[in-house]
């Protein structure tokens, strides 16, 4: 049986006094015994806080990104090692913030998700298609190679410890949600593409779906047979809006 998670992206957004706020806020509103996990992914200055305010209790934190080297001459980068030592769970890998403004390629994704992997971490790929692909009827064709840029690299196995993110770009930050049966149909495919090469990975598979997730689809979304919860972005830097996400399904 999959866990519902729900995993909220800050992007880079934040103070010392908001993040300890809104983590502070977020722990008062989670019971221990839950059915559903919960995620954060603060930029990398917060990780520290987020360890000292969440150790021990039932929310996990992570990464947005990381650089798949381990250490060097590589200055502004965040390794894999380091985010460890922070107490990380998660690293998102290939958010498409990170390919469309970044220039990360599909096999940058794939040294990221690797590295991540290699080190003990479980890296959240994200994967999908902007308007103009959806809309010449490619969504199939881009997920497919997004995912096999690290099928190919990590092979199936790779993903038994890995989460998958199907969140349509043009939903990201726009207030457009994909439809329950939109989201269902990609997630389904996804998980297709899994029980073709290992059925109990692709059972176990956690997918999320992002895209202007708020407490009002949520319980829609997340209801459907193959959406496993939700990575989200503007509605995670409110507790109120991020905890109503969450008791939508609890
Ligand atoms: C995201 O940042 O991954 C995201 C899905 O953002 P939003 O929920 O704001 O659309």
């Amino acid at each position: 049986m999959r866990r519902i998670l729900v995993a909220g992206n800050w992007k880079m957004h934040g103070s010392t006094a908001m993040v300890q706020d809104l983590l502070e806020d977020l722990l008062a509103g989670v019971d221990k015994q839950s059915d559903v996990d919960m995620a954060v992914f603060p930029p990398f200055p917060y990780l520290a806080q987020a360890r000292s305010v969440l150790n021990g209790s039932s929310i996990s934190w992570g990464a947005q990104n990381l650089n798949p080297i381990s250490q060097g001459a590589h200055t502004g980068e965040v390794s894999a090692g380091m985010l460890l030592d922070f107490g990380c769970r998660y690293v998102l890998a290939g958010h498409s913030e990170r390919r469309a403004i970044y220039g990360e390629t599909d096999e940058d994704v794939a040294d990221r998700f690797e590295a991540a992997l290699a080190s003990g971490l479980e890296p959240v790929l994200c994967v999908g298609e902007t308007l103009e692909e959806r809309e010449r009827g490619e969504t199939e064709a881009v997920v497919e190679r997004q995912l096999d840029a690290v099928l190919r690299r990590c092979g199936v196995a790779g993903f038994e410890r890995a989460i998958v993110a199907y969140e349509p770009v043009w939903a990201i930050g726009t207030g457009k949600t994909a439809s329950p049966e939109q989201a269902q149909a990609v997630h389904a495919f996804i998980r297709d593409k899994f029980v073709s090469q290992d059925d109990i990975i692709a059972g176990q598979l956690r997918i999320l779906y992002g895209g202007s997730v708020n407490g009002s689809n949520a319980a829609d979304l997340f209801a459907r047979e193959d959406i496993d919860g939700g990575l989200v972005g503007g509605a995670s830097l409110k507790a109120e809006d991020f905890l109503a996400i969450r008791n939508a399904v609890a």
